[in-house]
């Protein structure tokens, strides 16, 4: 891997060096902290040649930047997870030397990139902190490896907690009688993701307002609002300003269970007229092999340039609705959308009243159901105002938690705490299944046999979903 890449740095110096002229300008450095990974960025006033240093599990990395000059401050970093130190070296006065002293291993990647968006010439150096990335890598394997077979709604999520809590039910010491006629279920997840971050800023209003700061803004306060439901939990898919790849937003939101997924942005339209929210789910259609194509262009494109130069909305739909090719998930969709436009309605204006569809789908991520809010319009004067409002904030983000009430109140997952304060009790013991428990081990934590808990619930095989409700014996 480390030879590749310096094969590919040498490759670029080779390609670029006939193109470029002595004396290009470093304009300006900017750096972004995502949880994996430490992007710089460098802005240059046309190609440069460069070369990254950086020897296997050494703890520094040298990025020289030849027949350039720097113009701009490089940023501190204080008490930074992976960049210890920086220090450029002033006495080469014909290129750019940069030294980085790390805290922790790294995997490094570099790449230059052509103007787009507000953006000019740039080259990105990128510190994939390792242990973190390979952690994640093997995750990665795990969940394309159990999707390839399975179609069925959240056998792939069942999968990866059929491992997590069968280490958890060896861990727990049995459950004392009393305790168990106190049935808890799950909390619903919901994950929210804030689109755009770091490089990707999103639409920009006339004011300077960024649509990634906003959505940020809006999407802290939902989580706040669905903590504060009973039932229901929040989890950010981007805490705070860096961009992360398309597909690992649906990947964070897997690796947290996720029951519903909403994308936030913010709308731009070149007409500032244009006014009011939006609410988008995939299209019956789902994938055709014509937009799965059209897809892995875009999201390799996406993932290269950190979003910038592509149209947002294209980006965001080809990113954020999944190939719902499946009833149940896009009719959750729907209905969601549905509950959150109207709701936006009562809120302030929409710009479509209906829910709108597209079709565009990403890869294979059937097992989410999701939709895409355009709050406003960050393009039109008025609507920029409200974006930036912090009430005008959470009123955004009740309006969508109502389109989310509405509908995990009136269709609970079985196992979910929603779902069963509603049940009527069962008198005696009992115990909701949940993924990756079985029959015997559930015998065993409430000292029953096997034979009898068969026997009560009227058990065949050894077939049992989570929600189930069992009755449990009276010890023998
Ligand atoms: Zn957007």
């Amino acid at each position: 891997m480390k030879k590749l890449l310096l094969l590919f740095g040498l490759l670029f110096y080779l390609l670029s060096s006939e193109s470029v002229a002595a004396g290009v300008t470093i304009n300006g450095v900017r750096s972004w902290t995502a949880p994996e990974r430490t992007r710089l960025v460098f802005d240059l006033s046309e190609p440069v040649k460069y070369k990254v240093t950086h020897a296997a599990n050494s703890s520094s990395v040298k990025l020289q930047i030849f027949q350039s000059r720097l113009k701009a401050e490089i940023p501190t970093f204080n008490k930074h997870k992976v960049i210890a130190s920086i220090a450029t070296n002033p006495l080469n006065t014909n290129s750019v030397e940069i030294q980085f002293k790390l805290r922790r291993a790294v995997r490094v990647k570099s790449f230059q990139l052509d103007p787009g968006g507000r953006y000019g010439y740039r080259l990105v150096l990128d510190l994939h902190d390792k242990k973190r990335t390979e952690k994640a890598g093997v995750a990665k394997k795990q969940t394309q490896k159990s999707s390839r077979k399975q179609t069925p709604t959240a056998k792939i999520s069942k999968q990866i907690l059929v491992k997590k809590q069968t280490k958890a039910v060896r861990q727990a010491p049995p459950v004392p009688p009393q305790a168990i006629k106190k049935v808890r279920g799950r909390d619903i997840v919901i994950a929210i993701d804030a689109g755009h971050g770091g490089e990707d800023s999103g639409a920009r209003g006339n004011e300077g307002t960024y649509e990634k700061d906003v959505v940020l803004e809006i999407a802290r306060n939902l989580k706040k609002l669905l903590d504060e439901e009973g039932g229901m939990r929040g989890v950010l898919v981007r805490k705070s300003d860096y961009y992360i790849s398309l597909r690992k937003r649906m990947e964070i939101a897997r690796k947290h269970h996720a029951d519903f997924f909403v994308s936030i942005h913010a709308d731009a339209f070149p007409d500032p007229s244009a006014r009011g929210s939006s609410v988008y789910v995939l299209s019956n259609k789902g994938a055709s092999s014509e937009a799965a194509f059209w897809l892995a262009k875009r999201e390799n494109q996406a993932d290269l340039v950190g979003g910038v130069s592509l149209d947002d909305k294209d980006d965001v739909l080809a990113s954020v609705l999944l190939d719902l090719s499946q009833a149940a998930s896009r009719q959750v969709s729907h209905e969601v959308a549905q509950m959150t436009i109207r709701n936006l309605s009562k809120a302030g204006t929409v710009h479509f009243g209906e829910v709108q569809k597209a079709g565009f789908a990403v890869l294979k991520s059937p097992d989410i159901p999701s939709m895409l809010v355009e709050v406003a319009f960050i393009s039109n004067p008025m609507e920029e105002k409200k974006l930036r409002d912090q009430a005008q904030q959470e009123n955004f983000a009740r309006a969508i938690l109502a389109g989310i009430r509405r509908h995990f109140h009136r269709l609970p997952p079985p196992d979910s705490w929603l779902a069963m304060r509603h049940k009527p009790r069962i008198r005696g013991r009992q115990y909701v299944i949940v993924a990756g428990d079985t029959l015997s081990e559930i015998a065993q934590r409430h000292q029953v046999s096997l034979a009898r808990l068969k026997d009560l619930n009227q058990l065949g095989q050894n077939d049992i979903r989570a929600g189930q409700v069992l009755k449990i014996p009276a010890e023998s």
